[in-house]
């Protein structure tokens, strides 16, 4: 049996980092299943399509995409932008959308691609939907002006322009939706382990997680 490590949290939680480097760590598939939502969005944002004002073709992207994904769509640059990140959280409010990419999810984590003996998953809801039977479950929470520290740094490291407030408030408006709606909200599972990484470095937080493995 594949063990599946799910890793859930808000945005800017440190969730990405730890799931990366725990995966590395074991030898297993990391998936960032935001990236999924992520790839829908770019689409819909070149073809200058509100998800909200035409749902057949977000659902026709997302269709699309869990047949001809490929591990390698994930390294596109373009999908780390903030404009990005909150139309995917637009077509994450859409259940058919999230219906549509279930399956994709479920058979990455299931047959690591990598030859892994496991995966671990970061998203808002692998451990309560995508993979309610994983073998350890995580929440990664981190109070919201570090997490907004963390991000604002993160752009500026990479050259982008940013401002403080701004990144706070674009933050707080994607969190809420998150958590807000009605399909898949973020929330921790009932059997996830909460960790705030407020306080601890990438390090700290990877010695966490290993110390509580089964
Ligand atoms: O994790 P990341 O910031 O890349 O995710 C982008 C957006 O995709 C999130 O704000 C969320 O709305 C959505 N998402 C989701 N379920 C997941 C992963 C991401 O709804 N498992």
């Amino acid at each position: 049996m594949t063990k599946i490590i799910t890793i859930d949290g808000p945005a800017a939680s440190g969730k990405g980092t730890l799931a990366r480097a725990l995966a590395e760590h074991l030898g297993y598939f990391y998936l960032d299943t935001g990236a999924i939502y992520r790839l829908v969005a770019l689409s819909l944002l070149d073809r200058e399509i509100s998800p909200e004002d035409d749902e057949d073709t977000a659902v026709m992207v997302a269709d699309t995409l869990a047949t001809s994904f490929t591990t390698d769509m994930m390294n596109n640059s373009k999908l780390r932008s903030d404009s990005v990140g909150q139309m995917a959280s637009r077509v994450a409010a859409l259940p058919k959308v999230r219906d549509a990419l279930q399956n994709l999810q479920r058979t990455l984590a299931n047959n690591p691609p990598n030859g892994g003996a496991g995966s671990v998953l970061d998203g808002r809801d692998c451990g309560t939907v995508i993979c309610p039977d994983a073998t350890n479950k995580f929440f990664i929470t981190a109070n919201t002006e570090v997490r907004a520290r963390r991000r604002y740094e993160e752009l500026m490291s990479r050259g982008i322009e940013a401002d403080y407030r701004q990144v706070l408030a674009e933050m707080d408006q994607r969190d809420k939706r998150d958590r807000e709606r009605e399909a898949s909200p973020l929330k921790p599972a009932s059997d996830a382990i909460v960790i705030d990484t407020s306080d601890l470095d990438a390090a700290q937080a990877l010695h966490t997680v290993l110390e509580n493995l089964n």
